[in-house]
């Protein structure tokens, strides 16, 4: 959502008269977007401002601004620990990130860190003057209501709020006039999006995505992510019924002991969790999973750990991403008697050696088989490029560079480490 936020940001600016640059040097304005999930991206905004001095010491009318969660959370204090910073603006007002860099011209530290009543995106210039990705994002729910007990977003991100479905279907068109083949719908929650359509009816993430599945241009469909709780049967049914909807699914567990899912307040049990994909997979039998996991969330003993290498060998993810459990400040978890930092490295390790080696063997079931492919941009080495499959794996070929944007079947030749090695067809 930060990459999506980016690109609001600087449509914003575009309007305002600014251009954008690779080069920080060439920079008039340096926005640090920033992600207060875990621990030490705060730290990491401080390292970063401390690189960008030499440049504003050469260009006093540098403006830095640090935007995104870690600004949502820590306020004007980023400016009295760093007076380097201009500007700080948080999640749901960049919309006035334009007013707030004319503000800053007094050269007064400016901020503004508010949960405005109307939307920002009603607010926000259209986009479309900047050219689009082939896969582009397109966030059509923001902030969560569910307060697991780990968790910043409901702080940060503000409550639950989903766009209308008739703004996102116009995003989503001037998105694929300026060259978007694939659209990934964001949210914190994305799968309790509900929102009062046109019709009055109340339109839920099924919905959406049978309406946007009826543009032409658009072949690629996704959403993430997605809450277990909120997985309604339409939606498991979506799968099988809109051939746009790509057979991905990226679905957070967390943990597999019932004891720690409740601690988290994840109100669903490991039971359910792995039934949900079992229905999900009856469905579309060819879907690959991933999953997130915390280990060493306060008070998980082996045992719960083992539950969790359970779950994990009976659901068999497709990808995944394991984290620690990070203390964030504010949140009922830090408070809990945390477990040791050792037993805590020692359970990632273990659990990411599993979830490697399904990764792997996911990878690896492809190889001999066709897929399609949505190339996307360059790769590595010359005459190569980089796109995805439908089941979300990175593949690259050796492909003329006109096939940027454009979906061929691809015979799998070889499965390396986190991409397939392809072969036009
Ligand atoms: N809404 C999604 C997840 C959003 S946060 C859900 O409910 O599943 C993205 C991921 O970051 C989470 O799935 C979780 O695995 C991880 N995460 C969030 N807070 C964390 C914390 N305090 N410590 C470690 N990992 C965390
Ligand atoms: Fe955070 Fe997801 Fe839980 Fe919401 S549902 S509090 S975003 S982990």
């Amino acid at each position: 959502m930060n990459v999506y936020d980016s690109g609001r940001m600087a449509d914003a600016m575009v309007a305002a008269g600014y251009r954008e640059t690779v080069d920080a040097g060439d920079a008039d304005l340096i926005v640090l977007n920033t992600c207060h999930i875990r621990e030490k991206a705060t730290e990491k905004i401080y390292s970063e401002v401390g690189r960008l001095l030499p440049l504003r010491r050469r260009k006093p009318d540098l403006k830095i601004a640090v935007a995104g969660c870690v600004a949502q959370a820590e306020g004007e204090e980023i400016q009295r620990r760093q007076p380097a910073v201009d500007i700080v603006v948080g999640p749901q007002s960049y919309h006035h990130l334009p007013r707030l860099v004319a503000r800053s011209n007094t050269g007064r530290p400016v901020s503004d860190t508010g949960f405005p009543v109307t939307s920002k995106f009603s607010q926000l210039p259209r986009n479309g003057q900047r050219k689009s990705a082939v896969s582009s994002f397109l966030t059509i729910q923001e902030g969560c209501d569910k307060f697991c007990t780990f968790c910043v977003v409901p702080y940060t991100r503000g409550t639950e709020t989903s766009r209308p479905p008739e703004e996102i279907v116009d995003e989503a068109l001037r998105l694929v006039d300026s060259g978007a083949r694939e659209i990934t719908l964001l949210g914190q929650n994305v799968n309790a999006y509900k929102a009062t359509g046109p019709d009055r009816q109340s339109w839920l993430l099924a919905d959406l995505i049978g309406k946007l599945s009826a543009i032409s241009g658009l072949d690629r469909i996704r959403f993430t992510t997605s809450h277990p709780r909120d997985m309604s049967q339409d939606l498991v049914d979506a799968f099988a019924e809109y051939p746009k909807l790509m057979p991905y699914l990226h679905l957070p567990v967390q943990s597999g002991s019932d004891r720690i899912l409740k601690a988290m307040n994840r109100r669903h049990t490991a039971r359910q969790y792995i039934d949900l994909i079992k229905r999900i997979r009856s469905r579309r039998p060819d879907i690959v999973i991933s999953g997130d996991f915390i280990v060493a969330f306060p008070g998980e003993t082996e045992e719960d750990f083992q539950a969790t290498m359970r779950l994990a060998e009976e659901v068999s993810f497709g990808r995944s991403y394991s984290f620690k459990y990070s203390p964030r400040p504010g949140t009922p978890a830090a408070e809990m008697p945390q477990i040791d930092g050792r037993v805590a490295s020692d359970r990632l390790q273990r659990l990411q050696k599993l979830l490697k080696k399904q990764q792997h063997a996911c990878q690896e079931s492809f190889v001999g088989r066709k897929v399609t492919v949505l190339f996307e941009r360059k790769g590595r080495y010359s005459g190569q490029l980089v796109g995805k499959s439908e089941y979300f794996h990175a593949v690259h070929a050796q492909v003329p560079p006109d096939l940027i944007g454009r979906i061929r079947k691809v015979l799998v030749v070889r499965s390396d480490p986190n991409s397939l090695a392809g072969k036009l067809l």
